[in-house]
């Protein structure tokens, strides 16, 4: 078996094979073409794939990775994802009582691109949510927050009172994610990292040794997907 996905086009006119940038079997197929019939075709390309597809495999999607940890984590609780499709506008709805949340993305499209974005649009609601409500908590007078992209940071804080926070918290299980968020609002008061900064920050977070060790190993994991 190798990854595949599907793709409906309303101009094609027969199915055709290609390699997908996740290094999978990527199939254009015609509007009404059979699911049956898109697979049976695929059965029938062993050789082109085995000849065509890399044997070292590219890094993982972040559609595998939710497929192997299925759960989001939001508002200081992990909740229970659930994935389907939509013929009409992508969207998320969550449930902190039940402690769930439930992605629906478009099926056309190329996939890996939908989940990403509609994971980004959820992250940007709770962790603007989660950190304005843990300023508050701590008394740090913060501006505006920002759920970026970042490439390498979980995040950053600027003088002007803008937290950046990279949207893959939401893949951090809940302390973790809140020691980040800590960690930025400390750099309100102190804009360096002195003794006072990680003193004021294990005021915040008194777990702060332990979820700082574990936040570099979390990042290699967890920085390359859903990256395009
Ligand atoms: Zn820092």
């Amino acid at each position: 078996m190798v990854p595949y996905e599907i793709r409906r086009s309303r101009r094609a006119r027969y199915i055709r094979l290609t390699v997908g940038r996740h290094n999978h079997a990527l199939l254009s197929v015609p509007w009404r073409c059979a699911f049956v019939e898109a697979l049976e075709f695929l059965r029938s390309q062993g050789d082109w794939l085995a000849r065509n597809l890399s044997e070292h495999p590219t890094r993982t999607s972040l559609r595998d990775y939710l497929e192997r940890h299925p759960r989001l984590h939001a508002l200081g609780k992990t909740l229970r994802l659930s994935q389907g499709f939509t013929r009409t506008k992508p969207f998320y709805v969550y449930s902190l009582e039940n402690d769930e949340v439930e992605l629906r993305i478009s099926a056309e499209g190329e996939q890996e691109a939908n989940l990403v974005a509609l994971v980004r649009g959820f992250a940007r609601e709770v962790i603007e949510q989660r950190t304005f409500a843990l300023a508050e908590s701590v008394g740090a007078k913060i501006k505006r927050v920002s759920v970026r992209d970042q490439a390498t940071r979980w995040g950053s804080c600027s003088s002007s009172g803008t937290i950046s926070l990279n949207w893959r918290l939401v893949l951090l299980r809940p302390n973790l994610q809140d020691h980040v968020i800590y960690h930025e609002l400390a750099h309100v008061k102190e804009m360096n990292h002195s003794s006072s900064f990680w003193n004021l920050l294990r005021e915040y977070d008194p777990d702060t040794d332990a979820h700082n060790d574990q936040l570099n190993p979390a990042g290699a994991r967890l920085m390359p997907l859903g990256r395009s």
